[in-house]
Parts: structure tokens; C-alpha cells; sequence
């Protein structure tokens, strides 16, 4: 079983949509189902309607959860399963106040050493506890040995118990830490793979020394994914449009395309221009490289242009592009969708004369608006030029004009095939 689990707190990241795309191509390969889980515990972050965002943007992708999860329906087992770790001693209540902490963490930075909890509510007795009417939070405690796990990516990871720490599982207000609501999530739910960025690699020691903890045997196998590098080689922010998924579907790429890109990047695929259906056939999480992968907007943009050929006409209606051989031409001179809309309004718009042909415009158009329907190009220029006595410069110029409302752009002759049967509302 494969998840992909999001928080509400802000725009999709195209990191975040890979892991979503990766989960589910895996899931169909292994004919195993994958659920959507809305991580929305940490409500001082959570942004009102993002999580309806999450589900209609994975939609536009195809891809489709067998069930979702909200994390905040689950508060209830959070809270007895951390009672129960309480119980069994794996968990202990801790009642250090922020500033004593604080005051620690200072005094380890001055002395240069790595900070780490000190253990003092651990020794606690049991008395110790009862009686204590201060705030608490409650901390697993650090494993006794070294955790390793294998990363289907990065290969054998290892962990000493000074690096996982004895760190909080649920806060003063009762709440769930990150890690223990989604190592509880994941169990409860019976994920068995987990892919996800490589800023949580820390993290999975700790899951999993909590379901350890909590007696859970099914083990979980992960595949943390590389970071995604912008075009100078920084770690793409939210600074960068391209990171965000809605700007990406703003700007007019395709989602079939955005997807296709995805899973090229840091990969070897035995195709360029592929479905996500077709990716399931594939796809192997192991061949991702383990270098962050550098985003490229030209090779997305030819990603695109590709997509747009193979899409079907229906399809590219349904993108607004109502004449869909014309939007195929157009991927030679445009690679998103609203410049091709826009290079096709042109060609149907009413056309102004260019300064210096303002007589030909004129003669042209007359001639077209009385010529008898043309099969070629060929045929129809000739007819043309018969008409007109034009040629050269003043015979070309006017005609593109009047044919696409530019003066450059592509073979006319290609371009003629397309459009002969609506000149008379082209040239008007
Ligand atoms: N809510 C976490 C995030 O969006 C989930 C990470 C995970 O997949 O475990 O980063």
C-alpha cells in the first residue's frame, strides 16, 4: 500500500507532486492501492481550503486515492497509543519548561557540543509523575542501538541513538508531533512503501522506532527522493514560479505533460514521451539518481509541445484548444497552451493591413473572396497570382497577414491544409 500525505499549509511544490506521482505509478505497477492521507495536525499552519486544492490538483493528474484520510480524525488513537507507549515505558512524560530547555540548548551551543534532551524526566519515578500538576509532553526515549533502514534510492542508511534523541510525540496541548501522527497513520492504515522527499530521511528512524515501540512487525520500506535543483543550482524555493504546481498549470503546460517530465527527472526511462499508465509498466523507484535532479524549463516546455501532438481532440477541447490540428501545428512556433490559443485567435481575428502593402492587403483579400475552393497550396497561390499579378515581398507579405494575422510564421503550405476550409471567415 503506497500514500501520499501532504499538509494543508500551502501551494502544491513540484516535489511534493513527484512523490505523489511516484506513490501512484508504484501502486499500480504492483497492483497495490495508494490512499491519500491530508496531514493537518499542525493547525497554526494548516490554510483554510488547501486540502480541497490538494484533492481537485491530484485529480487534474488522474490520479485517484482509494480513500482519503484527514490525520485529525485519528487524534483519538494518537492519544491512546501514546497513553499505551506511556504505559510500556517506551514513552516518558517529560515536564521541562521551554526556558529550561532553552537554557540547555544555549549552554551546549557555548560548549560546541551537539545539543541533546539530558534525560531528566526519564529518571522520574512513577510517584514523581503522578504528582506533578505541570504541563508535560511526552517523549519517546532514544533507542538503545543503532537504527538503520534500507532506502530503495540511497541504499543502507544508519542512525545512532544520540542522533534520534529522545524526541516529543505529543505536545503540551495534547497534540501529535509530525512523526508520531504519521508513524501511527502509516500503520493504522497499512502502508508498506514510503516515498517522499529526502528532507525526511531523518524522520524515518524515528517512525520507526515508534511502531517498533507500539509492537508493530510489518515492515515498511521507504525511498526518500533527491531535492530538485532551479536552473542556477540552488534548491528550488518557493521563490521560483516553477515550484509551484498551480503556477505550472496557470502558465499552460499540460498535466500529462507535467507528469512525463516528472518522472524523467534524475531517471533513465526507456522512453521520452510516455502516460503515467505507461510509466506503470516501467517504472522502477531503484534507477532514480541519487544526485538532486536540476529542473529544465525548455526540456518541460518540449515535453509539452509533445503532449499536445499526441493528445486527442477531445482532450485538447477540453483544454480550449477547439481546433486541434491547428494547436498540433502550432506546437513548432509555441509550447503552451495560451500562446497556441493565441497564435490560432489570430488567424480567425480581423486582420489590419501592414503600412507597406495596405493596396496588396486590399487586392488579396478580394481575389480570396472570390476564388473557387483551392485542394493545394499550390493551387490556390497560383490562382492567386493569376488574380493579382502580384509576387515577391508584396504578394507574400499581405497573404501571411491575411492568413495568420502575423507577418512571420510557419510554411504556408503547411499551414493551408488546415485552414482552406474556413478562408472565407479567415480573410475578412
Ligand atoms: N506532511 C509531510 C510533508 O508534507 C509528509 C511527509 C511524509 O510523506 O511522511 O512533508
Amino acid at each position: 500500500m503506497y500514500r501520499f500525505a501532504p499538509s494543508p499549509t500551502g501551494d502544491m511544490h513540484i516535489g511534493n507532486l513527484r512523490a505523489a506521482i511516484f506513490n501512484y505509478i508504484c501502486s499500480l505497477k504492483e497492483k497495490s492501492d495508494f490512499i491519500l492521507r491530508i496531514e493537518d495536525t499542525d493547525t497554526e499552519r494548516n490554510i483554510k481550503g488547501k486540502e480541497k486544492e490538494i484533492i481537485e490538483i491530484l485529480s487534474r493528474f488522474g490520479i485517484k486515492p482509494a480513500h482519503i484520510y484527514i490525520q485529525s480524525e485519528n487524534l483519538k488513537f494518537h492519544r491512546e497509543l501514546a497513553t499505551k507507549l506511556l504505559i510500556d515505558k517506551k514513552a516518558f512524560a517529560c515536564f521541562c519548561s521551554e526556558d529550561e530547555l532553552e537554557a540547555k540548548k544555549e549552554k551546549a551551543k557555548n560548549d560546541g557540543a551537539p545539543y541533546r534532551y539530558d534525560g531528566t524526566c526519564e529518571r522520574l519515578s512513577n510517584e514523581e509523575v503522578l504528582n506533578n500538576d505541570k504541563p508535560f509532553v511526552i517523549r519517546m526515549k532514544k533507542p538503545q542501538s543503532t537504527m538503520s533502514f534500507t532506502d530503495a534510492i540511497k541504499g543502507e542508511l544508519s542512525f545512532e541513538p544520540d542522533a534520534i534523541d529522545s524526541f516529543v510525540i505529543m505536545r503540551a496541548d495534547k497534540t501529535p508531533t509530525y512523526n508520531f501522527a504519521c508513524a501511527v497513520d502509516d500503520m493504522l492504515e497499512g502502508v508498506t512503501f514510503v516515498i517522499r522527499g529526502e528532507d525526511h530521511v531523518s524522520n524515518t528512524p524515528k517512525q520507526d522506532l515508534i511502531r517498533q515501540g507500539l509492537g508493530y512487525t510489518q515492515k515498511m520500506q521507504y525511498a526518500h527522493l533527491p531535492i530538485i535543483l532551479n536552473e542556477d543550482g540552488k534548491k528550488m524555493s518557493k521563490r521560483d514560479d516553477a515550484s509551484s504546481v498551480k503556477w505550472m498549470l496557470e502558465s499552460g503546460f499540460m498535466p500529462e505533460a507535467i507528469a512525463n517530465y516528472l518522472v524523467l527527472l534524475g531517471n533513465k526511462t526507456p522512453v521520452e514521451i510516455f502516460t503515467l499508465d505507461e510509466a506503470a509498466k516501467w517504472f522502477d523507484i531503484s534507477k532514480i539518481s541519487r544526485s538532486p535532479a536540476k529542473f529544465d524549463l525548455n526540456m518541460l516546455k518540449h515535453v509539452n509541445r509533445e503532449h499536445i501532438k499526441i493528445a486527442s481532440d477531445e482532450r485538447l477541447k477540453e483544454l480550449g484548444l477547439d481546433k486541434p490540428n491547428l494547436a498540433r501545428f502550432y506546437t513548432q512556433e509555441a509550447s503552451l497552451i495560451p500562446e497556441i490559443k493565441e497564435k490560432i485567435a489570430k488567424i480567425y481575428s480581423p486582420k489590419v493591413a501592414p503600412n507597406e502593402y495596405k493596396n496588396e492587403f486590399e487586392i488579396i483579400k478580394s481575389a480570396i473572396l472570390s476564388l473557387k475552393p483551392c485542394e493545394s497550396y499550390d493551387e490556390f497561390k497560383n490562382e492567386l497570382i493569376k488574380a493579382t499579378s502580384l509576387k515577391g515581398k508584396s504578394f507574400f507579405m499581405p497573404l501571411r497577414m491575411l492568413l495568420t494575422g502575423e507577418l512571420k510564421g510557419p510554411e504556408l503550405s503547411e499551414l493551408y491544409p488546415l485552414i482552406k476550409d474556413d478562408l472565407k471567415e479567415i480573410v475578412k
